[in-house]
């Protein structure tokens, strides 16, 4: 990507406020207020962007609502449109990423799998648009039949979190219209830039005006009026554990359906029969690439004690070696984390680990002053302290010593959360033996995180409360009816 395109896109961004994407138009919204988007590089404004009210929600809601009964009739033209939306992300896949890596500080090689992905969510929903049909029939006797059928839910409110805007917030959207229903985004305000794009490429694949809108703003303005708002019977949440928890209080009233993928801790198991290279290799990805701002990262390496050392060593090597630096420099493995009060958080993380007595091996430092820039930190500590309890969201491991299965399995299930888990060992038995005793909705044998779409993605505990992928999302984005009927 040479200067001048990452400077023309630079100047797309910042010559005129951000805008709401609402009934097919770009809005200033009903009192054309801004907030300003940060560049974590550097923490220099990096645009102005319209914030969002509950006026404005109802006004998407309501385009979502009028637009809802003809987008619902055609499941062969709502699959042409994902086709043509994913070719079109494909072709502004250069742009999607600048945009991302300059308004989320994710470096240029994830965010650049993170854009395909989001192009393969709409390609990978748009085979099952037809498939909402699908029915089965229930005969009773001579006399009686039942059928069932699946019909979309209606206006889906959509609520995403900053660390992988694009494909976290295209990974709902694309089942949402596939099976029918029409939706509403509210994008997290410390990334608001790639929904943005997102509606410029939703609106050159000439989608009916009101199918999708976008309404940028906070959490407590913008996302709170769409998760009160009457006319949205569906919210699919990504985020904060607390936050998810809020949002279910505040939707009681409405009873509304609820999608929430929440906060993780999840662990990496080491044996001591562990394939030692691999198993180093695919916790340091899993913790240090994202920024360490990744749900399903093993922030806890739980080590046989007879490979503490070795393991610790491997790590610590590698940690001191990660490449941290701009975003956009195709060399960096780790960018600037999200926000100041971000970094904060995940230093104050590094000083509350060494009060409680975990000894820091390794980084948990600041790099530079300008932009939120942090070293790969490694600490080695127990299971009980806050850093292994915690969600720090940054590029902290905390290693934890065991003896023995029963305790391996113990430290692990011994947090709230129950996202993911890895587990590292040669022996089959007990790889599969361990897997069905993690309290966590994913695990992966011997592997890093791969995702395969159709597959069930959640968290048990206070890691959500839904499963979403291929049916399971078919299930979530749609009402399922039965019909009966005397012959
Ligand atoms: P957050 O909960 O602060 O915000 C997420 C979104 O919710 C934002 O758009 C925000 O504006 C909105 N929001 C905040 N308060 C709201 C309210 N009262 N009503 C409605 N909307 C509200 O989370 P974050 O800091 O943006 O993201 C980091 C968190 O997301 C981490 O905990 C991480 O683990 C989690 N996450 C989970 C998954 C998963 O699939 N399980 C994936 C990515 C991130």
């Amino acid at each position: 990507i040479s200067p001048e395109f990452i400077a023309q896109v630079r100047q797309k961004i910042s010559s005129s406020p951000v805008t709401h994407f609402i009934g097919g138009e770009f809005v200033a919204g009903a009192r054309g207020q801004i907030f300003e988007s940060l560049d974590p590089s550097n923490n220099q404004v990096l645009a102005h962007v319209y914030r969002g009210h509950a006026e404005d929600v109802d006004q998407a809601a309501r385009a979502a609502r009028a637009a809802f009964d003809k987008w619902r009739l055609s499941a062969k033209a709502r699959k042409k449109y994902l086709l043509k939306i994913a070719e079109l992300l494909e072709k502004h896949a250069d742009e999607l990423a600048v945009i991302e890596c300059l308004d989320a500080g994710q470096v240029l090689r994830i965010v650049r799998s993170q854009v395909a992905r989001a192009a393969e969510n709409f390609s990978f929903y748009a085979e099952w648009a037809e498939r909402a049909m699908d029915g089965r029939t229930y005969p009773v006797d001579a006399e009686w039949i039942n059928y069932t059928v699946r019909v979309p839910v209606g206006v889906c409110g959509i609520i995403t979190p900053w660390n992988a805007p694009l494909m976290l917030s295209t990974w709902r959207i694309a089942p949402a219209l596939a099976f029918g229903n029409t939706v509403v985004l509210k994008p997290a305000e410390w990334s608001p830039l790639t929904a943005w794009k997102l509606a410029e490429v939703i609106q050159e694949a000439d989608l009916p005006p009101g199918v999708f809108n976008v309404v940028q703003g906070f959490g407590e303005e913008a996302g709170d009026a769409l998760v009160r708002h009457p006319e949205v019977p569906l919210i699919s949440f990504t985020g904060e554990t607390t936050t998810g928890s809020i949002i279910t209080q505040n939707s009681a009233l409405y009873l509304k359906r609820l999608s929430l993928e929440l906060g993780g801790k999840s662990p990496a198991i080491i044996f001591q029969d562990a394939d030692l290279e691999r198993a180093t290799d695919a916790t340091i990805f899993q913790i240090y690439s994202f920024n360490g701002e990744r749900c399903t990262a093993n922030s806890r390496a739980l080590v046989h004690e007879s490979i503490l050392e070795e393991f610790v060593n491997r790590v610590a090597e590698r940690a001191a070696r990660v490449k941290v630096g701009h975003p956009l420099d195709p060399e960096t493995e780790v960018g600037p984390l999200i926000h100041p009060e971000h970094l904060e958080r995940v230093l104050g993380y590094v000083q509350i680990g060494q009060e409680e007595g975990a000894k820091r091996v390794v980084g948990g430092e600041r790099v530079g002053d300008r932009g939120n820039y942090i070293s790969p930190g490694l600490f080695v500590g127990e299971n009980h302290m806050r850093i292994a309890q915690e969600e720090i969201f940054g590029p902290i491991l905390t290693v934890i010593p065991f003896k023995d299965e029963a305790e391996a399995l113990r430290k692990a299930n011994d947090v709230k959360y129950g996202l993911a888990a890895y587990v590292w060992t040669k022996d089959v038995t007990r790889a599969h033996r361990v897997a069905l005793h993690l309290e966590a909705g994913m695990t992966w044998i011997n592997s890093h995180n791969v995702r395969h779409l159709p597959t069930p993605f959640g968290g048990m505990k206070f890691s959500g409360t839904h499963r979403e992928g291929g049916e399971y999302s078919l299930e979530f984005y749609t009402e399922l009816k039965n019909i009966a009927l005397p012959l």
